[in-house]
C-alpha cells in the first residue's frame, strides 16, 4: 500500500525560540517495512522541552538533530505492517518515531503498550518519560524523607506534577512553583500539593519563605534561572537539588544563566546533582510497576493536555511549552 508520509524536518538551528523558517514541511511516499522491520502510523506525538536543546549544535546527552533530518520525537503509534517477529499488526507501541505520520523501525527502543491498563497518551506521561524522570530523579537523586519539605518547579507540567505527587506519597510537605493562579489551584485542589507558589505574581522569595518556613530539603528543578536562585536562598542544611532541566534557559540566545548565589550550597552543606532518566533503564520495569500501582489506587493522577490539529500543527504546538500554555503533559494527536 502506498501511503503519503508528512514530516517536519529541521531546516536551520534556531537562535531563541524556534521560528517558522527553522522548519521544513515535507511530504513523500511512506517507506515500506523491510525484513525484520515494522511500519507504524503515529497517533500521539510527545512534545518535550528537551526538543529545543536537540536543535542546538554541540555535545549533549544525545547527538543534535542534523539539518534536513526529521525532528526527533517520542510517540505512540499503531503497527500497520510487520515483518518483525516481535510485533503484530494492530499493536500499540511507544518509540522515538520522529515528527512524522509514518515511520519504519527495526524495533530498537520500541515497546508494546497495554492500552487495557491505561489510555495510550498516559504512556507518554506517567507511564513514560514523565513518570520515569519523576521517579528516579526524586527517589534516587532527591532521596526525600517523610516530613521533609520538597519544592518542585514547573510543577503543573508533566514531570513536575508527577514529582510533587510522588513526594506526597512518600510523606513529604510539597510546594509547587508554577506560572499563574489557575495552575496553582490545580496543584493544590486537584493534585494534592500542600501549597503552590505563583512565580508570575512576584515576590517569589517571600512566598517561599512563607510556604517553607523551615527551609527546603529537596528541590526538584525543571526551570533553572531566577527560580533556582530564589530556592537556593532558602535551602535547609543538607539539602539535595535535583537538576532535572532548565526550561527557562533553553531559548536564550546567550549562554544559560547560572545561579549567582551558588555558594549557598557550601553554606548549607547542600548538593546539586544532574541526572538523565535513561541512566536507570535497567530499572524501568520496577518504576513502571510502582507508577501503575499508584495510578490504579488513585494516589497518583495522570494529567495529559491533548492538542488536536494533526501533524501540521507541530511547530506552533511545541511553542506552547515555552509559553506555559500546558497543564500536564503536552501531546499532539495526529
Ligand atoms: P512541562 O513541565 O510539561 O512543560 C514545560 C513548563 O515549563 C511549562 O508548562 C511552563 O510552566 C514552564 N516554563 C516554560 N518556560 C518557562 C520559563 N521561562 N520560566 C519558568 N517556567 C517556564 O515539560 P516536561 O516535559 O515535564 O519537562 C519539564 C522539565 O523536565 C524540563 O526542564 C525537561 O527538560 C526536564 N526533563 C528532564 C529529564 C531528565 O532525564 N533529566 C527528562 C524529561 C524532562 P509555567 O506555566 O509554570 O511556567
Amino acid at each position: 500500500m502506498t501511503l503519503t508520509n508528512a514530516q517536519w524536518r529541521l531546516a536551520a538551528r534556531p537562535s531563541g525560540l524556534p521560528k517558522a523558517a527553522d522548519w521544513q514541511y515535507t511530504e513523500e511516499p511512506a517507506a515500506e517495512a523491510g525484513d525484520g522491520q515494522i511500519r507504524v502510523a503515529v497517533q500521539y506525538l510527545s512534545l518535550d522541552p528537551a526538543m529545543r536543546s536537540w536543535m542546538n549544535p554541540g555535545r549533549s546527552y544525545v547527538p543534535p538533530v542534523g539539518i534536513g533530518e526529521v525532528m526527533r520525537a517520542g510517540g505512540i503509534a499503531e503497527v500497520i505492517d510487520s515483518r518483525h517477529r516481535g510485533f503484530e499488526v494492530g499493536q500499540t507501541v511507544f518509540g522515538t518515531f520522529g515528527v512524522q505520520a509514518y515511520a519504519v523501525s527495526d524495533g530498537t527502543g520500541v515497546s508494546v503498550v497495554d492500552t487495557a491498563l491505561a489510555p495510550a497518551p498516559v504512556y507518554l506521561n506517567t507511564l513514560g518519560t514523565g513518570g520515569l524522570t519523576a521517579y528516579f530523579g526524586l527517589l534516587e537523586v532527591g532521596r526525600p524523607e517523610a516530613g521533609q519539605t520538597v519544592v518542585v518547579s514547573a510543577a503543573a507540567g508533566s514531570v513536575g506534577s508527577i514529582t510533587g505527587q510522588l513526594a506526597k506519597i512518600h510523606g513529604c510537605r510539597v510546594v509547587g512553583i508554577a506560572g499563574g493562579a489557575e495552575k496553582c489551584r490545580v496543584l493544590v485542589e486537584e493534585l494534592g500539593f500542600d501549597a503552590a507558589v505563583d512565580y508570575k505574581a512576584g515576590e517569589l522569595r517571600a512566598q517561599l519563605r512563607e510556604q517553607a518556613p523551615d527551609g527546603i530539603d529537596v528541590f526538584f528543578d525543571n526551570v533553572g534561572g531566577e527560580i533556582l536562585e530564589a530556592v537556593l536562598s532558602r535551602l535547609a542544611r543538607g539539602a539535595r537539588i535535583v537538576l532535572s532541566g532548565a526550561v527557562s534557559q533553553y531559548n536564550t540566545a546567550d549562554a544559560p544563566r547560572g545561579p549567582a548565589n551558588y555558594m549557598q550550597l557550601l553554606v548549607n552543606r547542600a548538593s546539586m546533582t544532574g541526572f538523565v532518566f535513561t541512566d536507570y533503564a535497567n530499572r524501568f520495569p520496577e518504576a513502571t510497576k510502582a507508577l501503575a500501582g499508584w495510578l490504579a489506587d488513585g494516589s497518583l493522577v495522570s494529567r495529559e493536555h491533548l492538542l488536536d490539529g494533526g501533524i501540521g500543527a507541530f511547530p506552533e504546538a511545541l511553542l506552547k511549552l515555552f509559553a506555559g500554555e500546558n497543564t500536564g503533559k503536552l501531546i499532539l494527536a495526529l
